[in-house]
C-alpha cells in the first residue's frame, strides 16, 4: 500500500494560535472545547483546564477561555456580569463572519446562516444577530429559509425583504456556493458567505487527490476527531468525489482500520488535528521505525580515499548528519540516535580527538538555532564527566533550550554500551532498588526514550561496536557498505524499506 500525504493538511493558523495561547495558561475554565479534538483537550486537562458549557458554570471572578469558534454578545455580557477575566481565542476568520452578520442585521436585514445549527460557531453567529432588537436569524432548509434554528418550516414575512447571507467557516465550500445560488434564485440576497481559506485549501487538496485516485483500491483517511466539523467535511468530500473515506481520531482507531484491498491511501487531517498524531499515524501506516540509531562509520576511510586529512572526513560526516536529521524528520521518525564518539575513541591521536571535540562544539553552536526553529529536542548520552567544561556547557544549554520538543535527536558522546550498563548498575545500587529489567532500564542514560527499532551501520563493518547494547536487544540491524559522508537520502530509504519488509517477532512467533 502506498501512503500519500495530502497537502495542505492539519492545524490551521486559527487553531494553532488558540492552542499556543491556551498552553500558557493553567487552572482556568474553557467554554466548550477549545477546539474539536480530544488529544488537544487531553493536553489542556493536564494543565488543569475545566471545560464548561456555560459561563454561569465559571465561579465569579474566575478566568474563562473563549474557544476558536467564538461566542456571541450575550455570552460576553454574561462573562462581564460575572466579572470574569476573558482570554479570547476566537479565530479572526470567525470574528469576520460575526461582524458581517451583525452588520447585515444592523441594516435591518434578516440574516441567513449556512451552517450546522448545533455547532458552537453557528450558535455564536446567530447570537450576534438575535442580540439586536428585531434581529432575525434564518437557516437554509431544503432550498428555503426557516427561522433559527430551523426545523419549523419555511419562514414567513420575507417577501420584498433583502436577506444577508453568511456561512459557518468550516462548511463544505461547494455546498456553500450551491446553497447561495439556490437562495439567490428564490430570495433577494446579499451574500458574504464563504468558508475560511484554511478550510477551502484542505478541501480542495482532498478533491485533487480524489480526482486522480478513485476506484476500489483508493481511500482517503482523515485523521481527527469525528466531533470536528472540519474533519467530517473532508471525509464527505472524498466520498462525493468517488473515493472511499475513513476517519480516525486516535492511534487505536488507526490500528483498527480495515485497509485490506487498499493500494493507495491519501492521508489528510482536519484543522484541529495536532501534527504529532498525524506524524505518528503516518509513521505507523508506512511502517516507519519510531527510533532509528546510526553507527556513522567511515569518515576516516572516506578522507583517505580522497587524499584528505581525517578531520576533513569528520567535517563531511557532520554535514551528512545534518541532512539525515532532516530526512528522518520528513519521514516521521521521532527519535534519531547517532554514535558520535565512543569511550574507546579517547585512545585516538590527541590531535584527532581535539579536532572532533571542537567540531562538536562548532556544530552545536551553528545548529542550535535550527533545533529550536524545527522543534527538535537535543540530548546527549554518554559520560558527561569526560567532556571539557566548555563543551558540556554548550550541550547542556542546548538541552535546556529544546527540552519541551517532542522529536528527539540524541548524540552519543564518550559513550559505550558497557559503560552505560556499568553506570546504570551503580545508579540502581545508589537508589537501593531491587534489580529488575524495568528498574534497571530506568537507570540508563535516556530511560524515557523507546528502544531503537532500527540500527543502521555504514562502511561495511558488521559489528555493534559497543553501541546501545541494552537498548538494541530486539532492534533490527541494517548494514551498508556506503561510507558515512556518502550516505544519501536513497540510502536511508533503502534501510527503511528493508525494515518495513521485516516481520518483527520480538521473541514471539
Ligand atoms: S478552520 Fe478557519 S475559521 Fe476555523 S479556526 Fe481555522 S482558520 Fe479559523
Amino acid at each position: 500500500m502506498t501512503v500519500e500525504i495530502i497537502e495542505p493538511h492539519g492545524l490551521c493558523a486559527g487553531v494553532d494560535a488558540a492552542v499556543a495561547r491556551a498552553l500558557r495558561l493553567r487552572d482556568v475554565y474553557c467554554l466548550h472545547g477549545l477546539v474539536h479534538n480530544e488529544i488537544i483537550t487531553g493536553d489542556l486537562r493536564d494543565l488543569r483546564f475545566k471545560f464548561v458549557e456555560s459561563v454561569e458554570d465559571v465561579p465569579k471572578g474566575g478566568t474563562v477561555v473563549f474557544s476558536a469558534h467564538g461566542v456571541g454578545p450575550s455570552v460576553r455580557r454574561a462573562a462581564k456580569d460575572r466579572e470574569l477575566t476573558v482570554v479570547d481565542a476566537t479565530c479572526p476568520f470567525v470574528d469576520r463572519v460575526h461582524r458581517a452578520a451583525r452588520s447585515f442585521a444592523k441594516r435591518g436585514m434578516p440574516v441567513a446562516i449556512i451552517c450546522d445549527p448545533a455547532h458552537v460557531e453557528a450558535r455564536g453567529i446567530a447570537d450576534e444577530v438575535l442580540d439586536l432588537p428585531d434581529g432575525r436569524a434564518l437557516v437554509p432548509e431544503n432550498g428555503l429559509l426557516s427561522d433559527w434554528p430551523g426545523g419549523s418550516g419555511p419562514a414567513k414575512g420575507l417577501e420584498g425583504r433583502k436577506i444577508g447571507v453568511v456561512a459557518q467557516t468550516t462548511m463544505n465550500a461547494d455546498d456553500v456556493e450551491r446553497c447561495v445560488a439556490v437562495l439567490r434564485g428564490k430570495y433577494d440576497i446579499e451574500s458574504s458567505a464563504d468558508v475560511c481559506a484554511a478550510t477551502k485549501d484542505r478541501q480542495n487538496a482532498v478533491r485533487r487527490f480524489a480526482k486522480t485516485h478513485h476506484g476500489e483500491g483508493s481511500r482517503v483517511l482523515v485523521l481527527g476527531s469525528p466531533s470536528s466539523s472540519n474533519c467530517r467535511r473532508l471525509a464527505e468530500i472524498a466520498r462525493e468525489c468517488g473515493t472511499g473515506s475513513l476517519l480516525a481520531g486516535t492511534m487505536d482507531e488507526v490500528r483498527a482500520l480495515d485497509l485490506n484491498g487498499v493500494d493507495v491511501l491519501g492521508v489528510t487531517s482536519g484543522a484541529s488535528t495536532p501534527e504529532r498524531f498525524f506524524t505518528e499515524a503516518v509513521r505507523y501506516l508506512r511502517n516507519v521505525p519510531r527510533h532509528v540509531a546510526i553507527v556513522m562509520d567511515g569518515n576516516g576511510r572516506w578522507a583517505s580515499q580522497r587524499g584528505k586529512k581525517r578531520g576533513e572526513g569528520h567535517v563531511a560526516g557532520a554535514e551528512t548528519l545534518s541532512k539525515v536529521l532532516e530526512w528522518c524528520g520528513d519521514r516521521g521518525i521521532a527519535y534519531l540516535t547517532v554514535y558520535a564518539f565512543s569511550t574507546e575513541n579517547w585512545k585516538r591521536p590527541k590531535a584527532e580527538v581535539d579536532g572532533l571535540m571542537s567540531l562538536f562544539a562548532r556544530m552545536l553552536k551553528l545548529k542550535g538555532g535550527d533545533f529550536v526553529r524545527k522543534k527538535v529536542r537535543f540530548r546527549m548520552i554518554g559520560r558527561r564527566g569526560d567532556l571539557s567544561k566548555g563543551l558540556l556547557a554548550t550541550i547542556e544549554e542546548l538541552e535546556r533550550r529544546t527540552a519541551g520538543f517532542e522529536r528527539q535527536f540524541i548524540v552519543a558522546i564518550s559513550y559505550g554500551g558497557r559503560a552505560e550498563i556499568v553506570d546504570a548498575v551503580n545508579e540502581a545500587i545508589r537508589r537501593g532498588e531491587p534489580m529488575t529489567e524495568e528498574t534497571f532500564s530506568r537507570c540508563l542514560y535516556a530511560p524515557d526514550v523507546p528502544d531503537p527499532d532500527l540500527v543502521i551501520r555504514t562502511s561495511g563493518e558488521l559489528r555493534t561496536s559497543n553501541f546501545l547494547l541494552w537498548e538494541s536487544a530486539y532492534s533490527e540491524y541494517y548494514f551498508t557498505d556506503v561510507l558515512w559522508p556518502d550516505f544519501s537520502e536513497s540510502d536511508l530509504d533503502k534501510a527503511l524499506e528493508s525494515y518495513a519488509s521485516r516481520h518483527r517477532r520480538m521473541g514471539g512467533v
